[in-house]
């Protein structure tokens, strides 16, 4: 296989040696169901505890308050439908942003056939929530306000504390979408005043198909796959028990290296972004510059298209994105760049370069060179561009 500097750890992650490590048992010698009640499945039984405890350590909670899922996906989709149906009677009325994934944004679509209304948020050109617009969207028959708390494409944090004391000011549930932020933030649901939290696993170097989603104490929440007694009867279906345990061993490396991880992330996130800056003209920060994930840079090159410049950067063995992994492929600009304000043309010319611990200056460094070339390269062929420079002569 060609050498490859993959820095799109926002798509995936690759999952840790010590990770695959704590999974292996469970597929070889304890492969018990952990519902059955010999003791052959007792490994099982306990390493599903385990992580729960681990998760809720992580998080200021309690361990029955954590529910696994398939993934971020399922635990938004619960989150958001659950409440749906459990507070219908409430009221209808939800709100969200703009700019959330579309687990949350074609969840909430589904809701609006159903006789819901949402109230989608503008964002500001960071990409951040404008509080006084969400105080002002709230109405007497609002039940849930689910905003993320990183953004998935531009890295921006949002003001998650002051949103959670929002909601509680008014007695509406929040729901928080930290698919991208658990692991790499400290949070505690409490200080935050979340009531709901989804995550997923493979986006902090544990195993994909496994998440979870934190329900606070209390809450009327319903099943949200029927079948057996797991979960605490909230979520049937065998548990994913290799998953499962690399997860916990995934998020418990995570808590004990957030610190030094993230501060080397930042680091070469920053030179990477004044490189970029500095040697690429006509070239933008999307994002918050300072609020923004450890690991994250978005670009928008003009002049040129972010596909071209993907496939260019491909045969330099480089991986990173145009937009969220899931709207790739699709020819429409991410909606998340639309709602910073960015014109189509600029929005298409956009790269998102996610990055890890094991990253070095040495890759960084080569990276700037070819989008350097590359982006000159596209330049040399466009239309645009040249009427560009014909008219700034
Ligand atoms: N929410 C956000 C913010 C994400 O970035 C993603 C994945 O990219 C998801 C939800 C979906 O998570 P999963 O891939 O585990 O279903």
């Amino acid at each position: 296989m060609k050498q490859v500097i993959y820095l799109d750890n926002a798509a995936t992650t690759r999952t840790r040696p010590e990770v695959v490590e704590a999974m292996m048992p469970f597929f070889t010698e304890h492969y018990g169901n952990p519902s059955s009640v010999y003791e052959f499945s007792t490994p099982c039984k306990k390493a599903i505890a385990h992580t729960r405890e681990i998760i809720a350590k992580s998080l200021g909670a309690k361990a029955n308050e954590i529910y696994f899922t398939a993934g971020g996906t399922e635990a938004d989709n619960w989150a958001i439908k659950a409440t749906a149906e459990a507070y219908a009677e409430k009221g209808k009325h939800i709100i969200t942003s703009k700019i959330e994934h579309h687990a949350v944004l074609h969840t909430c679509e589904y809701l609006e056939k159903r006789g819901f209304e949402v109230t989608y948020l503008d964002v500001d050109e960071y990409g951040t929530i404008k509080l006084d617009e969400l105080k002002k969207a709230i109405r007497p028959d609002t039940i849930l306000i689910s905003i993320m708390f990183a953004n998935n494409e531009i890295g921006t944090v949002e003001p998650v504390k002051e949103i959670g004391r929002i909601a509680k000011e008014h007695g509406i549930l929040f729901h928080t979408d930290a698919v991208q932020a658990y692991g790499h933030l400290p949070i505690n649901v409490d200080e935050y005043g979340i009531d709901m939290l989804s995550s997923s696993s493979h986006k902090l170097n544990g195993p994909k198909g496994i998440g979870f989603l934190y329900i606070r104490t209390g809450l009327k929440t319903r099943s949200f796959v029927h079948g057996g007694a797991q979960e605490r009867k909230r979520r049937g279906g065998t548990e994913n028990v290799p998953g499962i345990a690399g997860y916990g061993k995934a998020v418990e490396i995570a808590m004990a290296t957030m610190e030094e991880r993230t501060k080397k992330e930042t680091e070469l996130r920053d030179y990477l972004i004044e490189q970029v800056i500095a040697q690429v003209p006509y070239t933008r920060l999307n994002g918050h510059r300072t609020s923004r994930l450890s690991n994250n840079a978005n670009f928008a090159f003009q002049f040129i298209e972010g596909e071209s410049l993907l496939i260019m950067l491909d045969s330099s063995g480089i991986c990173g994105s145009s937009g969220s992994a899931c709207t790739s492929g699709s020819l429409d600009p991410s909606h998340v760049l639309l709602a910073i304000g960015l014109p189509h043309e600029i929005a298409h010319g956009s790269l998102r370069l996610t990055l890890n611990e094991e990253n070095t200056k040495e890759e960084m460094d080569f990276v700037v060179e070819q989008i350097k070339e590359i982006v000159a390269k596209l330049r040399s062929m466009s239309p645009l561009y040249e009427d560009f420079m014909k008219r700034s002569r």
